[in-house]
């Protein structure tokens, strides 16, 4: 992108997730379908698609069947099918006990263990076959508004020091005018808060509510990893009644494990950490049993929506949509988001489309997202939570 540019497009996607993804690979499809020719850009701050991914990640597979076409589908790359899954009590004193049965949500019969950043990239090459405009490396820093109505983005100015002062690199960030802005920021989007404060979108809704995931990935030695492999614990080192959360352990392929514990923000005790307690969740002989030999090889850590259906703000205003983890589309009891931000991005694509086509872009037009948002099963699995 050129600077000094003001940039127009049709559709402004702002994150390269599945939720963003999967708008721009939706929108495409059905502006094809109905002959229409418009320009989709979408901008992602990480240095590449799924540099900044970070997830579980047990996918459920259904809905990229209503993204994709079947070859597509049959290409996705998921790392091994679910064919173990249990659910484990972890004791204090280092026993443990494999539940009987599955908590309810907590089923992974049918679902794939998967990369979500390589997920990502293999959506990104189909969404730019499509014709959809992939920036990468481009932070958005602001929305922009005219009469009170969102308008666009302005990307992050660069060349500027720690203190704001601009250096002889310095270049302006760059404007990017959009019929309809999508929000795919993720979990605790920036912008995501801006809007929503200035529209006043979380008007008579509960606030959000966050946990933190904090993950790692093991490579083991040879031959000692099942792949598609699922076990999540709940017990030690969190304590009852302080600590709400759990731990999971996914065996993929190459003998690698991606294990992560996930905690609730809402913790009393300031001196919990949640990092810490990872460390110690490490050390309890049913997990530290599976990493005895191991060496670690990559670490993050992010934060999740988990208030539910309270705590989904109003997700689209004139020219503006709001998808996935930063509307709050998360099921807390599974632990999963990915099914729900593709298809909440299916449901956008379809509301944008249908403004673009109108030429109607104002909020009684995107209400068609709300719609079919509650038509679909993000409605039903988030009300109860
Ligand atoms: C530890 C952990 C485990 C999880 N396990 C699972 C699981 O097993 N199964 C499951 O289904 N879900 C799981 N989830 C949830 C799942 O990862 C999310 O629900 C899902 O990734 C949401 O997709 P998204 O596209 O909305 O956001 P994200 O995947 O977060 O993508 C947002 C993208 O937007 C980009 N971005 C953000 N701000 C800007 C900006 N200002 N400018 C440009 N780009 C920007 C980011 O770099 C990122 O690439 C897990 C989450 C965590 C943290």
């Amino acid at each position: 992108m050129d600077s000094q540019d003001i940039i127009s497009t049709d559709v402004l996607i702002v994150g390269g997730g599945p939720a963003g993804l999967a708008t721009a690979i939706a929108t495409a499809d059905k502006l094809k379908q109905k002959g229409e020719n418009k320009r989709i850009m979408l901008i992602e701050k990480g240095n590449s698609i799924g540099s900044h991914i970070l997830s579980g990640a047990v996918i459920r597979p259904a809905v990229f069947k209503d993204l994709l076409t079947t070859g597509e589908f049959d290409g996705i790359p998921f790392d091994s099918k679910v064919n173990d899954d249990v659910t484990v009590k972890l004791n204090e004193d280092g026993g443990s006990s494999t539940l009987p049965f599955h908590p309810p949500y907590m089923s992974n019969d049918g679902n794939y263990i998967a990369s979500l950043g390589q997920v990502c990239r293999y959506m990104a090459t189909l969404a730019i076959e499509r014709g959809v405009e992939i920036y990468t490396g481009f932070a958005v820093d602001s929305v922009i508004y005219e009469d009170g109505k969102v308008v666009g983005v302005k990307t992050k100015d660069t060349g500027v020091d720690h203190h704001g002062v601009k250096q002889k690199n310095f270049q302006e960030g760059t404007i990017v005018k959009a019929g309809i802005t999508v929000l795919a920021e993720g979990t605790r989007g920036s912008l995501t808060k801006t809007v929503v404060e200035k529209l006043n979108l979380d008007n008579g809704k509960n606030p959000q509510i966050y946990s933190l995931g904090v993950k790692e990935i093991w490579q083991m030695p040879k031959d000692t990893v099942k792949a598609g492999s699922v076990k999540h614990t709940f017990g030690y080192p969190l304590r009852d009644k302080e600590e709400f959360g759990g731990g999971f352990i996914y065996g993929m392929t190459e003998d690698r494990v991606a294990i992560g514990l996930v905690v609730g923000l809402d913790y009393q005790d300031p001196s919990f950490d949640i990092h810490a307690a990872m460390q110690v969740w490490k050390t309890h002989p049913e997990v530290s049993k599976m990493l005895t030999g191991g060496s670690l090889m990559e670490s993050g850590a992010k934060t999740l929506p988990e208030g539910g259906w309270n705590s989904v703000p109003k997700y689209y205003d004139d020219n503006l949509m709001i998808v996935g983890d930063s509307a709050g589309f998360l099921t807390t009891a599974r632990l999963k988001g990915v099914h729900l931000a593709v298809r909440s991005g299916i449901c956008a694509a379809d509301a944008a489309v249908n403004a673009l086509c109108n030429n109607d872009t104002s909020k009684s037009s995107l209400k068609r997202y709300e719609d079919l948002v509650n038509k679909s099963f993000i409605y039903k699995e988030l009300y109860p939570t």
